[in-house]
């Protein structure tokens, strides 16, 4: 994920980007597992766990591209607009 130097809020999007990240692929291994040893419960319980990351990873996503278009409009990476207020 392309961050903006020195933006602490594009650092902290980025952090939570990875975090959820990390998480959405220990679910899917979960997962994996749990199909491999024909267990429904735990197979519909962590895909439901994999649903509810996958959303929040979407919503850290549009939360990024929403900062950057306010606050880095253009995308310029040694003029950012976060003074304009
Ligand atoms: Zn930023």
């Amino acid at each position: 994920m392309e961050v903006i130097r020195g933006c602490a809020e594009c650092k902290r999007l980025a952090q939570a980007y990875e975090s959820e990240t990390m998480n959405w692929f220990r679910l899917e291994g979960h997962l994996r597992i749990a199909e491999y040893g024909r267990d429904p419960d735990a197979v519909s319980r962590i895909a439901s766990e994999l649903d509810a990351t996958t959303r929040q990873r979407n919503e850290v996503r549009a939360a990024i591209e929403k900062h950057k278009h306010d606050f880095h409009s253009g995308g310029s990476q040694t003029n950012p607009l976060a003074m304009r207020a």
